[in-house]
């Protein structure tokens, strides 16, 4: 295993659970109530989140890998997610939800051609850092992509989308999407932030400008102070940190959970206690 992995799913979940406190608050109320730093897990979750209690973000990543460990492929990783959000958990966006519930591979795709190309939730962002801790890498990760964007376009096919203007439609889209996210990404790497609103191409900025700082405390606290999708942002931001090798400050691990419980998760589990079996798992199974 990569020695990386565990502290990366680490840094994401604790960037995560860092956040939580103040998602949907403004900086201005954010620094009324918690003051000018943000160094330790704070109540106030409009969730209802404890302090240390990590979200959505860091509950996917983990049910991506409870789904990797099922050793069934992608048709495991979507069984797994399914049980995710067959219990109730708080705060899943509307294209996870609906691309989930066609209960299909080719659900995702359906789901957004659907919402006309338009709907744009940060649920795939915040899954991505599964597929690299599941020990994809390089080669693997171009032929996952490029099978993915074919699967798509053969899928279209069986979804109602028979005629030719709707596979062109989406294949538009889908050419747009992929230019806009590299746009997006370089200008994040010039620390250009435009907002933390939710819209996966500004958390993708918003995540790449912050991840650039030389401490882990200063990749994540930006995200947590300017509000809005903080979690989602802090959890981006943390997943490249840590990729990176930067150390969450030791006194954030020890409380660390996830905040909800399903098949195969409790609530009330230390992070940093099952987080080490629950990689193995998912690193067990041999990559395509
Ligand atoms: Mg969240």
């Amino acid at each position: 295993m990569s020695p990386r992995a565990l502290p990366t799913l680490l840094s994401l979940t604790a960037a995560d659970a860092l956040g939580a406190a103040t998602e949907f608050r403004t900086p201005e109320a954010i620094r009324a109530r918690y003051g000018d730093t943000f160094t330790s897990y704070q109540p106030g979750s409009v969730f209802g989140f404890a302090p240390g209690e990590a979200t959505d973000d860091s509950q996917m990543v983990a049910a991506t890998l409870r789904g990797y460990a099922r050793g069934e492929g992608l048709p495991g990783v979507l069984a797994a997610l399914r049980e995710w959000l067959g219990t109730a958990p708080p705060d899943v966006g509307g294209l996870t939800r609906a691309a989930l519930r066609e209960g299909e591979l080719e659900g995702g795709t359906r789901a957004w051609t659907e919402s006309g190309h338009q709907s744009a939730g940060n649920g795939g962002l915040m899954r991505i850092a599964a597929v690299w801790l599941a020990g994809f890498r390089g080669a693997a990760l171009e032929r996952m992509d490029r099978l993915d964007a074919r699967a798509a376009l053969l899928d279209a096919g069986l979804l109602g989308l028979s005629t030719r203007p709707a596979h062109d439609a989406f294949r538009e889209g889908d050419r747009a999407a992929r230019s806009e996210v590299r746009a997006r990404v370089r200008s994040g790497l010039l620390g250009h932030v435009t907002s933390q609103s939710g819209y996966v191409l500004d958390t993708l900025e918003a995540a790449a400008a912050h991840a650039r700082a030389d401490s882990w405390l200063a990749c994540v606290e930006p995200a947590v102070l300017r509000g809005d999708d903080s979690d989602t942002v802090a959890c981006v931001a943390g997943a490249v940190a840590g990729a990176r090798g930067l150390e969450v400050p030791p006194h954030l691990l020890p409380p660390l959970r996830l905040g909800h419980s399903w098949p195969g998760w409790e609530r009330g589990w230390s992070c940093l206690e099952h987080f080490p079996a629950l990689l193995e798992g998912a690193r067990a199974q041999p990559r395509p």
